[in-house]
């Protein structure tokens, strides 16, 4: 690979090994719905899952101009292409800067939907919702001072309404039927989402390389022409 110029591997990724923004997104949508099927614990469910995204490179400590990631990754955080691959042309590693496995240049990709997001974004960190929604951390920030005004505490109060009402399931058989009930919608939930996820992860696997050129075949795996 060495041979190739920097500037023409790059164009190669977005010809070739370029998300667009829809598919991107499902991908998101997958990984949320992913963590949520293993498990079977109630309160799991009910939590709001986020993720928190740096907009900035791990490596470089620069704002993220190409956001990439491997298929291999399992993680949403993205590195930034030009500089993983400079540092690449020289130190030979290959390993993802986040989650360290090892990587192959064909089963990279540029994110779309992150390369979006970090155009429209300032500052360091964003959240990531399960519907691939986001907010930023300031409004986050915000939020957390909210929660944090003397006399309110709302956070707290929710808690002991919650340890109340679990006091009170416990001490009655009645309520036993009710979990029960609960149980169930829960199943058909996860039932639900097991076919969401499997409808997702299809759209996805047949969208991989519907952004392939036809114009030449792709430097690191020989697709298109
Ligand atoms: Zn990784
Ligand atoms: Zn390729």
């Amino acid at each position: 690979m060495q041979s190739v110029p920097l500037d023409e591997l790059i164009e190669n990724f977005y010809q070739h090994h370029f998300l667009d923004k829809p598919t991107a997104e499902d991908k998101i949508r997958v990984s949320f719905l992913g963590d949520l099927n293993l498990n079977e614990d109630v309160d799991e469910l009910q939590s709001t899952e986020e993720v928190k995204i740096s907009l900035f490179d791990s490596l470089s400590l620069k704002k993220i101009a190409i956001p990439c990631r491997s298929y291999e990754c399992e993680h949403l955080q993205c590195f930034d292409l030009r500089y993983w691959l400079e540092r690449n042309y020289h130190e030979e590693h290959w390993k993802c800067p986040i989650c360290c496995k090892q990587l192959r240049l064909s089963q990279i990709y540029i994110d779309g939907y992150f390369e979006d997001l970090f155009k429209k974004v300032d500052g360091r960190e964003v959240i990531i919702l399960p519907d691939a929604s986001w907010k930023s951390i300031d409004v986050m920030k915000e939020e957390v001072n909210a929660l944090n005004v003397p006399h309110k505490q709302p956070k707290s109060d929710m808690k002991n309404k919650k340890i109340q009402s679990e006091t009170q399931m416990k001490s009655s058989k009645d309520k036993e039927n009710e979990i029960d009930h609960l149980k169930k919608e829960i199943k058909k939930q996860k039932e639900w989402k097991e076919i969401a996820r499997k409808m997702i992860k299809q759209r996805f696997v047949e969208k991989k390389y519907t952004s392939v050129s036809t114009k030449y075949k792709c430097l690191l795996c020989g697709s298109g022409y």
